[in-house]
């Protein structure tokens, strides 16, 4: 007999229809598409991935920097200047230079007065969305934003307010319901990364300032390429002055990890003694601050660069089209391209056809993707060359016709 009171409930129970999904899914044969491994990284768009000599299209390396030669003397220099890792707290012994030039490197980047950077950029909006709105304020947010922007809110207590996705009515309804004189905070997305669909800011922007909400756009996924100066789809739509913080990380374009929010609010840094995920926790290592400051100053120039990804977008989005998948959007609206799958079996299936034809690919599904969706996301790199654009294509046709997707 047990001496315990009372059985111990498992509480892993709670994922066992998620193990169930994948051992079925893995039980078909196909390889799992959730435990790559890049064994050597050739460039920013080849690899070699289990053991196969892979095109990447589904990293989020947009412009490319991740060999950029000046970015990478930059972090060798200050991984031999300043060591490994700072071991602490941004507000103790873990402000470097490093750290105060990559945010002077954001402002200029931004023409805006600070700049804020984090571990990443996940914690850049858990900190700054649950700082700015706590308890008794407002949220009114997409159905379909990040998971940071959820767990953001979240943790900051307010009442959380979503609208349907980039619906402009809806998200006016909303706000008209709020309570007068309430703390309103406004949280919408450049690019969503799901579809690759871009908000359509200038309108939703004035939206929220009627109502007398601050806003905040996540640019993560347009950050380096959309608008004139890479500033993102808030400046592509000429709203940028409006916007009140502008999330962003170091993880897509830029190349390396960490996150930020630059911000023109006169009383922004006090954010660096109040807001928990940047206090708690280890700056960045000064080899990654030194190597995302490099980059971002190169993509104050990489307007060639945006120019050959916007190509790229075009080709891929109007090849796919035209071979009979059907996609996430009607038209290409940044550097994802998102082929929507009938279902999960054939999504992995497909998958894994891309892969054994030497192609990666992102497989998502929910609860990453709206709807109950299965996506094949394909995102492009202003490294891939036009001629590599059409051999994913040749891919991308044989894996369709061999797994009857098109
Ligand atoms: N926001 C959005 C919209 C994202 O897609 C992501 C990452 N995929 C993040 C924030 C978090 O960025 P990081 O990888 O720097 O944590």
């Amino acid at each position: 007999m047990s001496d315990t009171l009372t059985e111990t409930r498992d509480l892993f129970s709670k994922f066992d229809e998620i193990i169930a999904v994948r051992e079925n899914l893995l039980a078909q044969g196909v390889e799992d598409p959730f435990s790559l491994v890049m064994e050597k990284v050739l460039s920013p768009t080849r690899a070699i991935c289990n053991g196969r000599d892979t095109i990447l299209l589904g990293t989020y390396n947009y412009m490319g920097m991740t060999f950029d030669p000046d970015v990478i003397q930059a972090g060798k220099d200050a991984l031999d200047q300043f060591g490994a890792g700072t071991t602490g707290s941004r507000v103790l012994n873990g402000t470097y230079q490093g750290h105060r030039e990559v945010e002077q490197a954001l402002r200029e980047f931004y023409a805006m007065d600070h700049a804020m950077v984090f571990s990443t950029g996940y914690q850049a909006n858990l900190g700054i969305i649950s700082t700015i709105a706590g308890k008794g304020d407002y949220i009114i947010l997409d159905i379909d934003s990040h998971a940071s922007i959820w767990d953001g809110c979240k943790m900051g207590d307010a009442e959380v307010v979503p609208f349907k996705h980039n619906d402009i009515d809806a998200m006016e309804k909303r706000l008209k319901r709020i309570p007068e004189g309430a703390g309103k905070l406004v949280v919408l997305e450049g690019v969503y990364s799901m579809l690759g669909d871009v908000a359509p800011l200038r309108e939703m922007v004035a939206i929220a300032k009627k109502y007398g909400a601050m806003v905040l756009v996540d640019e993560a996924h347009s950050m380096g390429f959309i608008g004139e100066h890479g500033r993102g789809v808030a400046e592509e739509q000429g709203v940028i002055d409006d916007v009140d913080f502008i999330i962003g990380t170091f993880s897509k374009s830029v190349g390396t990890v960490g996150g930020f929010c630059v911000s023109n609010h006169p009383k922004f840094e006090i954010m660096r003694l109040v807001c928990r995920p940047y206090v708690f926790t280890a700056s960045l290592p000064p080899s990654v601050v030194a190597t995302a400051a490099t980059s971002i100053r190169k993509l104050m120039h990489g307007a060639a660069k945006r120019a050959h990804l916007w190509e790229n977008s075009r080709s891929l989005h109007g090849g796919l089209k035209a071979l009979g998948f059907q996609l996430g959007t009607d038209t290409p609206q940044s550097a994802i391209v998102a082929v929507i799958m009938p279902d999960l079996e054939r999504g992995a299936m497909m998958w894994e056809a891309l892969l054994k034809e030497g192609l990666y690919v992102n497989l998502a599904r929910p609860p990453a993707t709206p709807a109950g969706m299965t996506l094949l996301r394909c995102s492009l790199c202003a490294e891939h060359s036009v001629e590599e654009v059409a051999t994913i294509l040749g891919m991308f046709e044989r894996a369709g016709k061999a797994v009857g997707i098109i």
